[in-house]
């Protein structure tokens, strides 16, 4: 069910969309491209994942397993995916038999941290200073030239913190080296940025060349993994609108298709160097849901579908805070006893489906809606939900 385009096929509602991967991402595209009329089939390992809960249909296999990704194709009418780390040779199968309007390329890019790095300064946008590491050797002349502190990094399959280790001084890089495998695994050091709040702007583009950006996100990490998020970034409106348009060249240089999350570090003296990417709905945009004019979800669709981007534009202030696998009951119980709207605050509870509560495993989301996001985290903060068991009152 498409109508040609001379960029790339229309399709229209009513097409089934496969998504590659059935977590949290994928649940909420399905849930937003169901509303405009989509199917939607997953693949995905685990028995009823929190897409395939919504989904018309998934396929339960392994991601590497050809005959499934096979059958996927066969199901869809274009395939994309909501997780990075996509085997090549699928990706490559799924492209022959079905369209992946993605493509692979920037897979291939967004999945090593070097080759990130390199497509990023490309694009003429910022990165904190880096190098290859190969030899011990190699990371002690790096170090020599950064100083310390320093971040070093496995190339690939790092997330959340994972693969990384700060080197504050230059007697711990040895042990930083054979910590994460140097030698065998290729690594990557950064120099450790002194950056005064870390933001992300998530980008759309479509294959007819149309390109729109969110609103600058505000991110906070505990322990690496994202606790808050906050729109607008409270940031003088001029950098904002820097780093909305760093996300906007970098989805043009790289000819993006769907969202790029574009993370970036922001210093005191206004410089922004972008951390990471993601060809793919990001955490630091799930406010978008109740935020924006449309959703990064109802966008990606839009986008992948090559329909006409909807509006980005921020509606209400918002926070969003993360609901990990410690959190949830505690939610759950607020959620039975509390009201759910106070003056001036709308809190909209959005969880994944799983069954599992494992520590750490994100497991839902809370947005908070009000004009007042000092009261939001004011809330965040005084709530029993994000207090670990021994400090609750
Ligand atoms: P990453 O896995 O690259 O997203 O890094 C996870 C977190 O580690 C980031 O969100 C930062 O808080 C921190 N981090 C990573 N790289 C650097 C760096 N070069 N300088 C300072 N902090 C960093």
């Amino acid at each position: 069910m498409s109508e040609h385009n001379p960029s790339g096929p229309v399709i229209l509602p009513g097409s089934t969309i496969g998504v590659l991967g059935g977590g949290q991402l994928g649940r909420m595209l399905a849930l937003a491209g169901r509303h405009m009329g989509y199917r939607f089939v997953t693949l995905d390992p685990a028995e009823d994942s929190p897409m395939g809960q919504v989904a018309d249909r998934q396929i339960t296999a392994a991601y590497s397993d050809a005959a499934a990704a096979r059958e996927l194709a066969r199901q869809a009418d274009v395939i994309t995916y909501e997780f990075e780390n996509v085997d090549a040779g699928v990706a490559a199968l799924l492209a022959e038999e079905s369209y992946v309007p993605q493509g692979h390329a920037l897979l291939h890019t967004t999945q090593h941290r070097l080759r990130e790095k390199r497509a990023i300064e490309a694009a003429g946008v910022p990165v904190a200073p880096y190098a290859e590491i190969r030899t011990l050797a190699d990371l002690e002349e790096a170090l020599g030239r950064f100083g310390t502190p320093c971040v070093l990094k496995t190339a690939t399959g790092g997330y959340d913190g994972k693969g990384q280790r700060v080197i504050r001084a230059a007697d711990e890089a040895a042990a930083a080296f054979a910590g994460l495998g140097g030698g065998v695994t290729e690594l990557v050091l950064e120099s450790f940025i002194h950056f005064e709040r870390e933001i992300s702007v998530i980008a759309a583009r479509s294959p007819r060349g149309e390109a729109r950006a969110f609103p600058a996100a505000e991110n906070i990490h505990v322990d690496n993994i994202l606790h808050v998020s906050i729109v607008p970034a409270r940031i003088a409106p001029e950098t904002a609108r820097r780093a909305e348009e760093l996300a906007l060249a970098l989805v043009d240089a790289l000819g993006v298709v769907g969202l790029l999350a574009v993370e970036m570090f922001l210093t005191a003296d206004g410089q922004l160097f972008v951390n990471e990417l993601a060809p793919r709905p990001h955490n630091s945009g799930h406010a978008t849901i109740e935020a924006c004019r449309t959703s990064q979800f109802e966008q990606h669709v839009r986008a992948v579908c090559n329909l006409p981007l909807g509006g980005t534009e921020l509606l209400t202030p918002a926070v969003m805070v993360n609901l990990l696998g410690e959190h949830v009951e505690q939610a759950l119980k607020w959620l039975a006893e509390q009201e759910r709207e106070e003056d001036g605050l709308s809190i909209k509870l959005h969880l994944y489906g799983k069954s599992e509560a494992k520590l750490k495993r994100k497991m839902g989301h809370i947005t908070l809606i009000t004009e007042d996001i000092d009261r939001a985290l004011r809330w965040v903060e005084d709530s029993p939900i994000w207090k670990q068991p021994e400090t609750r009152s």
